[in-house]
């Protein structure tokens, strides 16, 4: 099992929705870009609510949640809904899309959207 997850660690590219990706995922710098791009989705105000719900469920911070608190979209369900699987809408992109924006609900590969680091401010 080790020797599979260090052949993967060291494997520079690999197939995603068909497509051969450049990024090798255990080097330092793309883990900090995949983190950075999350992150940055995290912080859409839109999860709020569902940041809040999670700590407060989990008993990390004490409150009461009301029923109309539990009513939220999970970054799931906002972020890869079904439809989530077509054309990446970055201009002259014709690779398949993965992930929804948050923030602008555009369609994005996994190049412009992580490789390019798609973030708002
Ligand atoms: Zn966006
Ligand atoms: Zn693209």
């Amino acid at each position: 099992m080790e020797l599979l997850l260090t052949q993967v660690a060291k494997k520079k590219s690999w197939p995603f929705h068909g497509e051969i990706i450049d990024f090798q995922i255990a080097q330092r710098d793309n883990i900090l870009t995949v983190l950075e791009v999350i992150y940055n989705q995290f912080c859409n105000p839109m999860f709020r609510q569902f940041l809040r719900y999670s700590w407060q469920k989990t008993g990390y911070i004490d409150g009461y949640i009301a029923r109309r608190e539990t009513e939220f979209d999970t970054p799931v369900e906002s972020c890869f809904p079904k439809d989530s699987a077509t054309i990446c809408e970055h201009p002259g992109c014709q690779i398949l899309s993965f992930i929804r924006c948050s923030y602008c609900s555009s369609l994005f590969c996994f190049n412009h959207f992580i490789v390019n680091k798609h973030i708002h401010q």
